[in-house]
């Protein structure tokens, strides 16, 4: 894929979300568009860089650290966010990488990045990520979980949580997902009414390439795209749900 297909299909990205935000009587300006960088080799995302993309994500910690040393100054350019799972022994190195953690799902990770934070006086933004279909292969937290995580979340002071991130499954017609932004939006909207001590839910992180007009139509604030921006992803890592090895078990039932 050249520079000119990536200029090409960030500029066509930005006209459908900002279509599907007049649909839904928002401002396209309400909505940001990550580009996900994993697989991608370095010049490209370069390139996207030099041409305007200001928010960037990656979903390993590992790969983010190989990519920071190949880009080297041009990578303080964007804005980095985290979209996959995080291993509690992986925090340290997230915090220098990223700015932003989408992927907030238990609380031990929680307290871990809290405790980072307040050593580097630090103040983290992160997404608590909901697994709403119930699909048993998707992390995250159940629905019912975010407001007593949230309740909990209060004693963290060097812990932001800016809103809450969703996987919708994978589907042929992306109209089949939208209930399910809709339910996280829904879940959003009851639980900022009301006042919490460090949460402030204005994001909405939904919708990748294949059903991100559907997630802006129901609220996304924040659009997780790579294959529509950058092509095919090399086949190793077609998965996007790929971790990072395994975590232990205490952590995954966190
Ligand atoms: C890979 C990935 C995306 C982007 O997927 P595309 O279908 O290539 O747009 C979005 N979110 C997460 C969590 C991912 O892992």
């Amino acid at each position: 894929m050249s520079n000119a297909d990536i200029r090409a299909n960030l500029s066509r990205i930005r006209e459908q979300i900002a279509a599907a935000a007049r649909r839904s009587g928002r401002s396209p300006a309400a909505v940001t568009l990550l580009g996900v960088v994993k697989g991608v080799d370095p010049a490209r995302v370069a390139a996207a860089i030099e041409i305007g993309l200001a928010d960037l994500a990656e979903n390993r910690v590992q790969e983010a650290m190989r990519r920071r040393d190949a880009l080297g100054p041009t990578r303080d350019r964007a804005t980095w966010h985290l979209i996959g799972t995080l291993q509690t022994n992986k925090v340290r190195q997230a915090l220098e990488l990223f700015e932003v953690i989408h992927s907030l799902d238990r609380w031990p990770l929680a307290t871990e990045i809290a405790r980072r934070a307040e050593g580097r006086g630090r103040l983290v933004r992160a997404l608590l990520q909901v697994n709403v279909s119930g699909e048993a292969s998707k992390r995250g937290l159940a629905p019912q979980e975010v407001e007593p995580f949230l309740e909990r979340a209060g004693q963290l002071e060097s812990l932001r949580i800016e809103g809450l991130m969703t996987i919708a499954p994978l589907v042929s017609d992306p109209e089949q997902v939208r209930p399910v932004f809709r339910r996280l939006r829904e879940l959003r909207d009851r639980l900022a009414r009301r006042r919490w001590p460090n949460a402030d839910l204005r994001e909405l992180s939904m919708g990748m390439s294949g059903d991100f007009t559907v997630a802006v139509e129901e609220g996304a604030t924040l659009v997780r795209i790579g294959t529509a921006l950058f092509g095919p992803r090399p086949t190793r890592m077609a998965d996007p749900f790929r971790e990072e090895g395994a975590a232990g078990g205490e952590e995954l039932l966190g």
